[in-house]
């Protein structure tokens, strides 16, 4: 049988309603499409968390800058619907932009502690379109508890602190990053890689993994691996970072576990990668 996809927020409270007066916990996997191993392996994670899980398919404009990709970002809902049919998804939640932001919206979330630094440098609008669509999905479907790739590691820290914050009544779990054979992270944007910019992209998680695990003091091990992007052929870095694992900010001597964080750029597409670091 087809899944059922819900195109607005009514139908799918519906849905949502009738699970929980049957006494079952729901589970949300939100997503924006252009669905890889990873995002499938959220639905895997979650599940034994719930009774029934509803993956939302949503690309939000509101974390997208007017310079940025919205226009060409990769969409094929009927492969995702396809490849989420072999999920545990019991349904999809897929609106139009104009039911999730209808005209005349204004509201904000104002943003502090590990939204800033790192992304919000190169993408200052980014957190607080995500916690906008992250907030409204949790409030519109109630759901008990919510998946987040470890592959968007600062967002994942963004959204745990909006929730404790907002006293929003959800369970907030993680996924691990699943990554392609070379070790790649698997992302819908890595469409946009010529061959070329493929085989460099390889070199990426080579690269976190040495600065992951360098005994050299926190400046050298980030240069070190700055200087290692750029010689394996990325265009530019972002950042290659060492931070405290909980609050982003450099680590200090109370920090009891760091992470590694590095973002670099191959032509216009930006490559994420994170791992737990010594
Ligand atoms: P996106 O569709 O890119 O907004 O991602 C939706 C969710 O999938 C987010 O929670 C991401 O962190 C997660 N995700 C994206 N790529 C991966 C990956 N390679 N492994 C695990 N989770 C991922």
């Amino acid at each position: 049988m087809a899944l059922t996809v819900y195109r607005t927020i009514a139908d799918m409270r519906v849905q949502v309603a009738a699970w929980k007066a049957n006494g079952l916990r729901v589970g949300l996997v939100p997503t924006m499409g252009a669905l890889h191993a990873g995002h499938l392996s959220l639905v895997s994670e979650i599940a034994p968390h719930c009774d029934r899980i509803i993956t939302s398919i949503f690309i939000n404009p509101t974390q997208f800058a007017a310079h940025e990709d919205l226009g060409a970002y990769p969409r094929d809902e009927a492969a995702d619907l396809i490849a989420l049919q072999a999920t545990k998804t019991d349904c999809v939640f897929a609106p139009e932009v104009s039911e999730m932001y209808p005209d005349g919206f204004t509201t904000a979330i104002k943003l502090d502690g590990p939204a800033l630094d790192l992304e919000t440098n190169n993408r200052p609008h980014f957190f607080s379109g995500v916690v906008l669509i992250v907030n409204k999905l949790l409030s519109q479907s109630q759901t008990d508890v919510a998946i987040f790739g470890e592959k968007d590691y600062q967002q994942l820290l963004v959204i745990r602190r909006m929730v404790r914050d907002l006293d929003l009544p959800v369970k907030i779990l993680s996924g691990p990053i699943i990554r392609e054979a070379d070790g790649l992270a698997m992302s819908s944007r890595n469409v946009y890689l010529t061959d070329a910019q493929r085989a460099i992209a390889a070199k990426l998680n080579g690269i976190l993994k040495t600065l992951a695990k360098s005994q050299d003091d926190r400046e050298t091990a980030e240069a070190q691996a700055h200087d290692a992007l750029l010689q394996a052929g990325f265009t530019s870095v972002d950042y290659a970072t060492i931070r405290d694992a909980e609050t982003l900010a450099a680590p200090t001597a109370a920090t009891t576990s760091r992470r590694a964080l590095v973002v670099a750029r191959l032509g216009d597409v930006r490559l994420l990668d994170n791992m737990k670091a010594r």
